[in-house]
């Protein structure tokens, strides 16, 4: 056994089933045998690795690392993934609301976290489902986030960008808050900007005035700035993704996310039309159309390592109420929707998607399970005043003894603050209000290694 595995055995503090099925008796000595009294059906069907029909969707930030630190028992969780020469034995999807990445670069960073050879077709970016939105390829749109975005948007398959950079260049004099800044010439180099047919919002932007400013402005000129502000309405259409309000990194709390930027669009256009702000895709966790599109991925992918058959159940393993948790259960509630209707079902948060061009003939999901992961703090000992946050109520400072591994201190949360008599609501505006039983987990563990584990032994997967 290795190191980290005793310091995991450690770690557990407990593991909640809320939701055991009911073939399933959750002890040490369960066996083949017993299972196979109660449903010997399913036993036979499940047992050893060709008949598995189960597929995980990861969460990253707060599962699988914190900042750029990998959690420690992240990467001996996924050596029980792999076969001895190092392919994935089951079907693996990640689901991250990032959107700042291209695909390709963030399985590059999971390879060498994980220590498992992850493939870009594996990787779910906040933006990935909007290419299902194939409506909006040839339309002019104006992209507003930060990193690649121009590049992010090609491979998406949208073919006419304009960024917010663009619009700086050829429209200087309409970003005044900085004074420094101001300019009312135009960049001699300014490209010529064609009418704006609809916005393309990727992620929190790095000076949210400008952004703001130009959004709203084409908003209100149906697309030409230069134009006579008029208000339209219904608006251009808006595909946004990642709507996380906040978000964990080093900081010693949560810091805005893209939600954050959303919520000053949608009040900013309020107040300015007097009209409600329409996303025509809203996608990311728990958008689920996110999840729609991480099953085609899992299916996907359970073909691509040699599994024939329908993946039939799902597990997202995730460290946030609101997302993960709140995610999965909505796309378990819309199979359920699918399930007792002929007709093809529109998607909360997908009010673009054309029906009728997808079949959905590829989806064989039955069970979906939501795992809840209560996040671990790392930090050095030297800055013990580090202390962890609660990564779901998201602001809640939690003090514990900590185990000492290696240089480092580890925290085992609790994350799920129990006597907590007031959630704040941080779900975006568009789910809301939230069932309190779609933020309830199937399952409750106390780190990534413990909820492979626990999938393992209810899957009977060895
Ligand atoms: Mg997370």
């Amino acid at each position: 056994m290795c190191s980290n595995i005793r310091l995991y055995s450690k770690l557990i503090n407990h593991c909640t089933l809320l939701d055991s099925l009911p073939f399933y008796s959750y002890n040490a000595a369960f066996s083949g045998y017993q299972a196979s009294k109660l449903n010997p059906t399913r036993f036979f069907a499940t047992q050893g690795r060709n008949f598995q029909r189960f597929g995980l969707l990861f969460d990253i930030d707060g599962v699988l690392v914190r900042g750029k630190k990998i959690l420690p028992t992240a990467p001996d969780a996924f050596q029980r993934l792999i076969d001895s020469a190092g392919k994935f034995r089951v079907p693996t999807v990640f689901v991250t609301n990032a959107g700042n990445k291209l695909r390709h670069h963030k399985a590059e960073q999971l390879s060498e976290w994980l220590n498992v050879e992850v493939h870009e077709d594996q990787v779910v970016m906040a933006h990935s489902p909007l290419k299902l939105f194939d409506q909006f390829f040839e339309k002019q749109m104006l992209v507003s986030g930060q990193g690649p975005v121009r590049e992010i948007a090609n491979n998406l398959g949208f073919t006419k960008i304009t960024t917010i950079d663009d619009m700086r260049a050829a429209y200087p004099q309409l970003d005044c808050v900085d004074h420094k800044r101001r300019l009312v010439k135009p960049d001699s180099n300014a490209p010529v900007i064609p009418r704006i047919e609809g916005l393309l919002l990727f992620g929190e932007p790095v000076r949210w005035e400008t952004s703001l400013q130009y959004l709203i402005d084409v908003l209100m000129t149906n697309g030409n700035v230069m134009g006579t502000p008029t208000s339209s309405y219904p608006h251009l259409p808006i595909l946004a993704c990642n709507m996380d309000l906040q978000w964990m990194a080093e900081a010693n709390m949560p810091r805005f996310g893209h939600g954050a930027f959303l919520l000053c669009l949608e009040a900013l256009f309020k107040k300015v039309t007097g009209k409600d702000l329409i996303y025509t895709a809203l996608v990311g966790k728990p958008s689920e159309i996110t999840y729609y599109h991480s099953e085609t991925m899992v299916q996907h992918h359970a073909r691509k390592i040699g599994i024939n058959h329908p993946i039939t159940t799902l597990y997202a393993i995730g460290d946030n109420i609101h997302t993960d948790i709140f995610g999965m259960n909505l796309y378990k509630e819309y199979l359920l929707r699918r399930r007792g209707s002929t007709k093809k079902i529109a998607m909360q948060g997908a009010r673009g998607l054309d029906l009728s061009t997808h079949d959905f003939k590829g989806l064989t999901a039955e069970n979906c399970y939501s795992v809840l992961v209560k996040s671990q703090l790392v930090c050095s000992i030297e800055m013990p005043q580090m202390l962890l946050l609660n990564f779901q109520s998201e602001c809640t400072l939690i003090f514990l003894e900590p185990y000492q591994f290696q240089d480092q201190l580890i925290y085992v949360t609790g994350v799920y603050n129990e006597n907590e008599k007031h959630v704040l609501e941080h779900s975006p505006r568009d789910f809301l209000p939230v069932e309190a039983k779609l933020q309830e987990p199937s399952i409750t563990v106390g780190c990534v290694y413990e909820a492979i584990d626990t999938i393992f032994r209810r899957e009977n997967f060895s």
